[in-house]
């Protein structure tokens, strides 16, 4: 393992890393040692200092300071330092990539690709930096000229998730950046040591841009860090990717407070298969979203809705295309699955896999734990699917495996409630090649998700749109179109350049 080696040096990563940095500077957080170890081959990579409550307190108040710098900089100059960051992953694209999937376990070419969407995101936001635009209104009264703008908000907290360990953060990060904020990143505990490497990544442009100490924060630790930012006053946005029950327990901490919270959390996405599909584009398409990131992508597709004319068929061809998959490493480019993030999850799957059974399911790929050297680690699962039925309470939960769930339909509107009848809300796709089918998913009456797409996946997404999903998905969006105003606050202003004082509504008030 020489090359992790290099590529650690590279980044800057050591034995034990300062886990609480304020941007400009690092230091070692008062809290216990966080140990990384990779899911690839169970080695141990390195560890991370924790925050503890006075270091969270110490950067939170130097955040708050920077703000007040950061915000008086013209938007198209934060813009520049922004296009920077990206010049600067550019360069350590190779680097980042490779420790995003050794650290995480995803394959190399997804780790490259995550590293990619951070590049993307930069030249988005860079761009975005010269279009904040309000708009203007017609004033009801004379000689006054009404307009809203958008301000920033101030410091905002980010809390991550293990499965996008990077790209996450620079798609809140960079777009709060050129709006005009702070910010406090809590990554995943299961992924500190790619969090601490972005942070060396940008440190010279911080440096070399004259940026003040507490533009870029990271606070590492566990759940009580993200619990902090929730309740903390002094964040005025919390944008926090994860699970349901952490999407839960962060609303409701920062709605008590009447703060402003940003929700992506866990989706449970269905494709639905109509007989005009055309197969050669969907198995492809199914495969790689169930499998892909050994299904561990809030937008992986984990229920299948197959027309019953098609539906042996469609069956057969999956079963053909799982034996074909090659489980391993997945740094190495020839393996389609790489290991889950950890124990813990493996163990999550054996539990779905059992109450599947329990609720009366039947394997078509059968669950099971790959054997042999290369699985030393104990974290490789076999991707399997099973034939269920969707009300079943495994099939309404998302399990972040690479399980398949498999059921039939017979017309149009049943694929639809099926597809609709789960608490989550995220990603969905039809493949059809029928104009009403696809249409038809697509209305008000169709698919419920934030995403619905036709004839591809429903895994993956581009960086121009905005990203997220409804109902327990959180509701919040992210990335491009017109994300960027959830970021800032809007406010409406009114200017009477006359030399009367009309009132609205026509009200006469005479002194
Ligand atoms: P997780 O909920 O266990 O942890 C996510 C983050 O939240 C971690 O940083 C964790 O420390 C923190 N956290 C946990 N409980 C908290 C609490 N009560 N208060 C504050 N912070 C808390 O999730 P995970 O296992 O890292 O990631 C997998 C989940 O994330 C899946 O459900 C997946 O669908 C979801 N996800 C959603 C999106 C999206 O954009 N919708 C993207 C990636 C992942």
């Amino acid at each position: 393992m020489k090359e992790i080696n290099v590529i650690l040096e590279k980044l800057g990563i050591t034995g034990i890393n300062h886990g609480v940095t304020t941007g400009r500077s690092g230091w070692q957080g008062g809290g216990a040692l966080l140990e990384s170890f990779s899911p690839v081959d169970g080695r141990k990579i390195g560890a991370v200092s924790q925050a503890a409550r006075t270091d969270y307190d110490r950067v939170v108040e130097t955040a708050s300071l920077a703000f007040k710098t950061w915000r008086s900089l013209p938007a198209p100059k934060r813009g520049e330092i922004v296009r920077q960051m990206g010049v600067k992953l550019r360069e350590n694209k190779e680097a980042l990539g490779t420790l995003v999937s050794y650290e995480m376990g995803k394959s190399l070419q997804e780790g490259l690709g995550e590293v990619q969407e951070m590049i993307d995101i930069c030249d988005f936001a860079t761009g975005l930096s010269r279009q904040l635009y309000g708009l203007t209104m017609h004033s009801e009264r004379p000689q006054h000229r009404m307009y809203e703008q958008w301000h920033p908000l101030g410091v905002v907290g980010i809390i991550s998730a293990f499965n996008f360990p990077v790209a996450v953060w620079s798609w809140n990060s960079m777009i709060a950046w050129i709006c005009g904020n702070v910010c406090v990143w809590k990554p995943s505990e299961k992924t500190p040591l790619t969090a601490i490497a972005c942070q060396h990544i940008i440190q010279d442009v911080l440096k070399e841009s004259d940026v003040p100490e507490g533009v870029s924060c990271i606070v590492s630790g566990g759940r009580d860090v993200g619990e902090w930012l929730a309740q903390d006053r002094r964040i005025e946005l919390v944008s926090a990717t994860g699970s349901i029950p952490m999407g839960r327990s962060v609303g409701e901490a920062v709605a008590r407070r009447l703060g402003k919270s940003l929700l992506e959390l866990g989706g449970n996405n269905a494709i639905i298969v109509t007989p005009t599909a055309d197969l050669k584009v969907a198995i492809p398409a199914i495969v790689f979203g169930a499998v892909g990131t050994a299904g561990q992508r809030c937008t992986s597709t984990r229920r299948l809705i197959v027309h019953a004319s098609i539906f042996e068929e469609v069956k057969n061809r999956l079963k053909k295309a799982y034996g074909q998959l090659k489980i391993g490493n997945p740094l190495d480019p020839t393996h389609h699955v790489g290991p889950l993030i950890d124990r813990q999850a493996v163990l999550q799957y054996q539990q779905a896999a059992e109450q599947i059974r329990q609720a009366g399911g039947t394997f078509v790929v059968e669950p099971g734990i790959p054997e042999g050297d290369q699985y030393a680690s104990g974290c490789y699962v076999s991707p399997c699917i099973a034939e269920v039925e969707n009300h079943w309470a495994i099939v309404q939960h998302e399990t972040f495996a690479p399980i398949l769930y498999l059921m039939r339909y017979s017309d149009a509107d049943e694929a639809i409630a099926l597809q609709n009848d789960v608490p989550q809300g995220l990603s969905s796709a039809i493949f059809t090649n029928d104009l009403r089918d696809a249409e038809r998913f697509l209305s008000f009456a169709g698919s419920d998700c934030g995403i619905a797409n036709v004839n591809i996946g429903t895994s993956g997404a581009e960086i121009g749109g905005a990203f997220g999903g409804e109902k327990e998905t959180g509701g919040g969006r992210e990335s491009g179109s017109d994300a960027w105003k959830a970021y800032m606050r809007r406010q409406t202003n009114t200017i009477n350049y006359g030399t009367a004082l009309p009132l609205a509504q026509g009200i006469k008030f005479e002194i």
